[in-house]
């Protein structure tokens, strides 16, 4: 089954508002097993509505449109709609009714504007919003079905969550759809398409792979179609588990977990604890461990010591050995590592120093030069990376590293 998602409002074409309802709207409608064929952003100008309203109903069964649907003069989806189905505004009571009781308490009087929320296309089937102020509308078109709904994104998501959503699947008995992402750590696309090309070639045919590369890391979605639910999940759990005598090493996560979610329920289970020393990444490996809810059960804190005599005067490094090796090296990063542990009594600590770039760096240790130690009370290991140019790529990237690492 096919969908076309249209996203109405001026705001999205001059990149004021990032359009995150079509993303959004894309993956509910695919774990639904339904695909969308396109995704069309329009200006709040009714000849263009008009327009792509033609070509997304000629082209598919359900038409999905958020935007444009408030009581102000910029918004004009709702006459467009009635210029397209050949109908007209009629006063909804039911609709004037919610309005007023959703803005009980805060305006002081409903005004005239709000009342153009309660007119709708009189060919409509009008489906109440009892989070917000402009009604769902759900039309019916030669091919199918096409639903208006607001803009604002919690308004969207309630209404596609509770009322659009369950009425699309009673309609349109769809295939069984499922997506699996595999995360992997630390590998080119290239080098990682070659290694595993023929357990890729030998996937059954329901089954699709895909590349989603990003910074240091890659995400491998299998995507897999079929009348059978479950045999579509056996398919993929057996895929799976085929892939990890190939690349086990390098697999940090599935689906969407977040490897210092991850991090954080392993020291939990074993009630230990964790510490970070920062240099180059200044803190964003600490602000991925607080991030995650829960996380003062096991992280302690963290040193920012990105300054030599920090890292001597509060860890406890010798200045001999910054001398001697410099701050980017494997000695001054393990000793920061272990100073880390030291001074907050913690079980396990992770430590960086790095170029983060733009300047600095030599032939010996270029820009994009990180090392990275992860050591618990009796044991130190650390690792160089080569991060290359970007200096918030090259922060990012090892603060991923620091966590995915430590996690394995
Ligand atoms: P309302 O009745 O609340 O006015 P509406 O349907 O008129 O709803 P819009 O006026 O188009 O919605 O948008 C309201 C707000 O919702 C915008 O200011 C914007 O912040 C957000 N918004 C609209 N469309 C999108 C989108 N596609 N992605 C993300 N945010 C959006
Ligand atoms: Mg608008």
């Amino acid at each position: 089954m096919k969908a076309d998602i249209i996203t109405i409002g001026d705001e999205l074409l001059i990149g004021q508002v990032v359009d995150t309802n079509s993303a959004w709207i894309g993956q509910e409608l695919s774990k639904a097993g339904i695909s969308v064929h396109r995704i069309t952003s329009v200006s709040d100008k009714e000849d263009e509505i008009l327009a792509v309203l033609k070509e997304t109903t000629e082209r598919s069964p359900i038409v999905l449109i958020s935007g444009g649907l408030g009581p102000t003069k910029d918004d004009i989806t709702k006459a467009a709609l009635c210029r397209f189905f050949n109908t007209k505004l009629v006063f909804n009571s039911e609709v004037y009714s919610d309005v007023e009781t959703f803005l009980k308490g805060r305006v002081h009087s409903i005004n005239e504007l709000n009342r153009t929320q309660a007119m709708v296309p009189e060919s409509c089937t009008v489906i109440r919003n009892m989070v917000g102020t402009a009604p769902i509308m759900w039309f019916s078109t030669p091919k199918g079905v096409l639903v208006s709904m607001p803009g604002v994104p919690s308004e969207m998501k309630h209404a596609m969550s509770t009322e659009v959503l369950p009425r699309l699947i009673k309609a349109f008995p769809t295939e069984a759809l499922i997506h699996r992402t595999i995360h992997v750590f630390d590998i080119p696309e290239s080098i990682l398409a070659e290694h595993i090309s023929e357990w890729e070639e030998s996937l059954p045919d329901c089954i699709r792979l895909a590349y989603l590369p990003s910074p240091g890391k890659i995400r491998l979605r299998l995507s897999a179609k079929g009348s059978e639910r479950k045999q579509l999940e056996e398919a993929v759990d057996k895929a799976i588990d085929q892939l990890y005598p190939l690349i086990g090493d390098i697999i940090f996560g599935f689906d969407d977990q977040k490897p210092e979610e991850e991090l954080i329920r392993l020291l939990k289970a074993k009630s230990a604890t964790i510490a970070c020393a920062e240099s180059c990444s200044g803190g964003y490996l600490s602000h991925l461990f607080t991030s995650i809810p829960g996380a003062s059960e096991v992280f302690n804190g963290s040193v920012v010591a990105y300054s030599n005599s920090v890292k001597a005067g509060v860890l406890g490094v010798d200045t001999g050995l910054i001398e001697q090796h410099g701050a980017v090296s494997r000695e001054v990063v393990e000793a920061m590592a272990q100073g880390a542990i030291r001074i907050t009594g913690s079980d396990y600590a992770i430590s960086t120093s790095g170029i983060a770039g733009p300047t600095g760096g030599s032939d010996e240790k270029p820009v994009g030069t990180v090392w990275i130690a992860w050591a618990s009370k009796d044991k130190v290991l650390s690792r160089r990376f080569l991060f290359g140019k970007g200096r918030e790529r090259v922060i990012m990237r090892t603060a991923d590293a620091g966590v995915i690492v430590m996690k394995q």
